[in-house]
């Protein structure tokens, strides 16, 4: 049986430790296990094949607003096949080179293979029994698929093999109304796909504040069909052929709709991975759903088994499990006492429009403090000289605060490079006083989209004139 210093499970963020471990001691023997391509899911087939594809979505759209300004252009042809082969051709580079260096370390063995523990500190993987004094668990997500009668039979896609793709699907059903949803039904629909999102949820993009969902909805609704508090319950294939159609309750009005597609993609949420792993045999705790439980300083229930990521439940973002490693290499590499702080975790939706946001939403704030302890500072894009330029309507920049200490609970922008423009507030919020003053007394480059946020911070009013402003505005969530 092989013995290692650590064992790693998740070639993610949990690799930010193991490097640091190497670059501190030339003799820790580590096992590394993925059973999965090498680099994580965010490389793999999650943030950045994602980006790299809606990148693409984001010139053809800048390009069809052209006319605009003035300038007439004719988008000729889009070559699907092409956006397609310059994602896998970017990210396999990227797999290729973590793989190398994995297998060429000679502290690492590599298992590229599903791994389960057997007892406490012990593991079987590749048939090998293998056992660990520490144990990092960055085992992620996965693509949930809900219980829909006939899906299975019918055939559908997730995140995980929609990246291999080679061929656009002439139409698109897409269950789930969530951030992937969001984003690849904007990414097909700029590629010429016909789009339907079918959520069950009332409000589309449910985490998002409701005027920003609404403001998406009414933006992202001229290119995608998007039915809302819709279930999906049964998925059949059309006549012999490859179509598929979905059948969808309006759960408000329990009537029913059709929706055809020659592709599914399910996108209905995310969910733990530790069914594979077995924790239960290892002493290590999960909840009710099945995510570790860890403690403040990401410790699971097991002595030095360390959870981080997507594994732990908490904000499913890659920069959130990032920090994880860190809070995991000074605790459980440097022995100190760091706690997670999970205040200020920003999160992006890159759509069309853009969403970005951190911190509380209001309902929330209001359900902390009180409503008349809660102020709200809102700015639109087209009030700045730099929105006006980018004749963009009705997006804007809202700061949700203490009242009494003027300190940042949360913010919420939507419209162009809102997922820049959020960090400026997160900085604040990450200062001793967490004040929206450091943002309104700070220089800003005019004219340039910063000043949204500026005057944002500086123009903070009572909840209920936040309202009426939106009301005044066309932008209250109905
Ligand atoms: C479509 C999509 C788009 C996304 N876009 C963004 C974005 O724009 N920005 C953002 O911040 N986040 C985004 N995310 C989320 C981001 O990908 C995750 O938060 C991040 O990858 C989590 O990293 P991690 O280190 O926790 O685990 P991961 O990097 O997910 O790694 C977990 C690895 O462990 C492996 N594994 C699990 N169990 C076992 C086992 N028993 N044995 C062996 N191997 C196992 C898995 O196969 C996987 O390779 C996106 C996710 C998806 C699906």
């Amino acid at each position: 049986m092989k013995e290692y210093d650590v064992v790693v499970v998740g070639s993610g963020s949990a690799m930010n430790v193991v490097e640091a471990l190497i670059q501190e001691n030339s003799k820790v023997k580590v096992a590394v296990i993925d059973k999965d391509e090498p680099g994580g899911i965010c490389l793999t087939r999650g943030c950045i094949p994602s980006k790299i594809l809606l990148y693409p979505a984001e010139v053809l759209r800048t390009v069809e607003r052209a006319s605009e300004f003035g300038i007439s252009v004719d988008v000729r042809r889009v070559d699907f096949k092409a956006v397609m082969a310059r994602m896998r051709r970017l990210i396999d580079a990227d797999i290729d080179a973590i793989r190398r260096g994995l297998t060429r370390s000679e502290n690492i063995d590599y298992y590229h293979a599903p791994a389960e523990f057997i007892s406490p500190y012990t593991m079987k993987v590749d048939e090998k029994t293998i056992k660990g004094k520490m144990f990092l668990l960055g085992a992620g997500s996965r693509a949930v698929i809900p219980p829909i009668e006939g899906l299975d039979s019918a055939g559908y896609i997730t995140s995980d093999n929609v990246v291999w793709l080679t061929e656009r699907p002439e139409s698109l059903a897409v269950v789930g109304a969530g951030y992937i949803a969001a984003e690849y039904g904007h990414f097909f629909a700029s590629m010429g796909t016909k789009v339907t999102i079918i959520g069950r949820n009332p409000q589309f993009i449910a985490d998002e504040e409701p005027e920003v969902s609404a403001l998406a909805m009414r933006e992202l609704g001229k290119r995608i069909r998007i039915l809302t508090n819709h279930e999906v319950k049964k998925v059949r294939r059309k006549g012999g052929g490859t179509g598929k159609v979905l059948t969808a309750r309006d759960r408000a009005s329990g009537k029913t709709v059709e929706v055809q597609a020659s592709e599914v993609l399910v996108a209905a949420g995310r969910g733990p991975t530790t069914d594979i792993l077995h924790p239960e045999k290892a002493g290590i705790k999960t909840d009710e759903h099945g995510w570790f439980v860890v403690n403040d300083y990401l410790e699971t229930s097991q002595p030095n088994v360390w959870a981080l990521g997507d594994a732990t439940g908490r904000q499913l973002f890659k920069h959130k499990a990032n920090y994880d490693s860190q809070v995991v290499y000074l605790n459980a590499v440097r022995k100190r006492k760091v706690k997670a702080d999970y205040h200020a975790v920003p999160r992006a939706i890159f759509t069309d429009p853009e969403i970005a946001a951190v911190g509380l939403r209001e309902a929330e704030a209001v359900k902390k403090l009180g409503a008349g302890n809660v102020m709200v500072g809102f700015y639109r894009y087209e009030d700045t000289a730099k929105g006006e330029a980018m004749n963009v309507h009705d997006y804007f920049v809202k700061i949700i605060a203490d009242k009494e200490t003027s300190a940042i609970l949360g913010a919420h922008v939507v419209g162009p490079h809102a997922s820049v423009l959020i960090q400026e507030i997160v900085m604040a919020m990450y200062t001793h006083t967490r004040s929206a003053s450091s943002i309104f007394e700070a220089m800003h480059i005019h004219p340039a989209l910063s000043e949204v946020v500026e005057r944002a911070a500086g123009s903070m009013v009572p909840l209920e004139h936040y309202h009426h402003m939106l009301k005044e505005y066309g932008l209250e969530a109905s």
